[in-house]
């Protein structure tokens, strides 16, 4: 990434707002906010792809549904550049591999650090944990709160969920149902 740049442009913006970039109270906004955004904000942009270390299952062994629900989604709207925040369920079915349960929530921030579509970010994570894992069944739903909506446009709130199901995550009536219960938000849960 090319953070001189990124900071250019975010003087361009204030210059364009009528604000004055050399003000003291703007001095330095361009910086902070190319670090924040080359740093952290897009940083799966410029990331290795997440290793999944994957391990290998015992012998005979009949594994069931194995699933991460209330991961954080912190992403930035690709249409508007305005950030939208919200919470994925991960889950797979092992055919015969397995990997860390922090790994699902690592493939989420990766996929979800960088200008995006949420129906697009649900359908990346599922693919590479499917690719990865080998998974018999791979699901993925995200449940997020678009700023775009909420600061311009209609003004509303509301929250947009995506759902993917692969392999027999979408098959097999009984799986489904018991990821599509852990994917529920609780009744009791904050707004996001
Ligand atoms: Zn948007």
């Amino acid at each position: 990434m090319d953070r001189e740049k990124i900071e250019a442009g975010f003087r361009m913006v204030l210059e364009g707002l009528g604000v004055n970039p050399d003000h003291p109270l703007f001095r330095e906004t361009s910086a902070k906010t190319a670090e924040s955004w080359a740093g952290e904000l897009c940083a799966g942009l410029d990331a290795p792809e997440v290793d999944l270390e994957v391990m290998a299952l015992e012998e005979g062994a009949q594994p069931g549904l194995v699933a991460l629900n209330r991961i954080p989604v912190r992403s930035i709207c690709a249409h508007h550049l305005l950030p939208f925040i919200g919470e994925a369920t991960v889950g797979y079915v092992p055919s015969g591999q397995i990997c860390g349960i922090a790994k699902l929530s690592r493939v989420v921030d990766h996929f979800a650090r960088r200008p995006q579509m949420q129906e697009n970010l649900t359908q990346q994570v599922a693919r590479y944990l499917e690719a990865g894992l080998d998974a018999a069944g791979t699901a993925v739903t995200i449940r997020a709160e678009h700023c775009c909506m909420k600061m311009r446009g209609v003004n509303h709130s509301g929250a947009m969920t995506t759902a993917i199901l692969l392999g027999t995550l979408k098959t097999d009536p009984a799986l489904r149902a018991e990821f599509m219960a852990l994917a529920q938000p609780a009744a009791s849960s904050p707004p996001l």
